[in-house]
C-alpha cells in the first residue's frame, strides 16, 4: 500500500467562476478561484495526493502553468490523466479523502455532487471519495476570504 498527501490554495477574485470538485458553485459576492486552469483547488489537491503516493512529483511537473495547453483546463480531465499514470503502474485507489477550507459559500449542499463527479471520472464508488468542508473560523487567508485551500490524502494498493 502507498499513501500520498496533497495541498493546494487559490486566490478568490472577481470575474472568475468558482469551480470545486467539477461543480460551478454560486458565490454570494460573485467571486471565483484564480488560476491558469479552472483553479479547482479540490481536484488539484487530490491529484497531488495521487502523485505523491507513488513519488511521481507534483501537478506542476505534468501540467506546468506556463503551458498554454492547460489554460482554462477542466481539472477533472487532468485528474483522469493522473489516474492513468497510477493505473499504468499497476496501482488502484483504496480511497481518497479531502477537506476544503472555505468561509463561504456553504459547501455542504454541493458535496454529494462533487463526490459523484470525482468518483465517476476515476471509476470509483462515491464512498471511496471523501469530501469534507470546514471554515477557518475567520483566521488566516481562508478566514479573510482571500482564497480557498484544500488538503487531501490518497491510499493506493497494488494486488
Ligand atoms: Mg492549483
Amino acid at each position: 500500500m502507498r499513501i500520498g498527501n496533497g495541498y493546494d490554495i487559490h486566490r478568490l477574485v472577481p470575474g472568475r467562476p468558482l469551480i470545486l470538485g467539477g461543480q460551478c458553485l454560486p458565490h454570494p459576492d460573485g467571486l471565483g478561484l484564480d488560476g491558469h486552469s479552472d483553479a479547482d483547488v479540490l481536484v488539484h489537491a487530490l491529484m497531488d495526493a495521487l502523485l505523491g503516493a507513488l513519488a511521481l512529483g507534483d501537478i506542476g511537473k505534468y501540467f506546468p502553468p506556463e503551458d498554454p495547453r492547460w489554460k482554462g483546463a477542466d481539472s477533472l480531465v487532468l485528474l483522469e490523466q493522473v489516474m492513468a499514470l497510477v493505473r499504468q503502474r499497476g496501482w488502484s485507489v483504496v480511497n481518497l479523502d479531502a477537506v476544503v477550507v472555505a468561509e463561504r459559500p456553504k459547501l455542504k449542499p454541493h458535496i454529494p455532487a462533487m463526490q459523484a463527479a470525482i468518483a465517476q471520472r476515476l471509476g470509483l464508488e462515491a464512498d471511496q471519495v471523501g469530501v469534507k468542508a470546514t471554515t477557518n473560523e475567520r483566521l488566516g487567508a481562508e478566514g479573510r476570504e482571500e482564497g480557498i485551500s484544500c488538503h487531501a490524502v490518497a491510499l493506493l494498493q497494488r494486488p
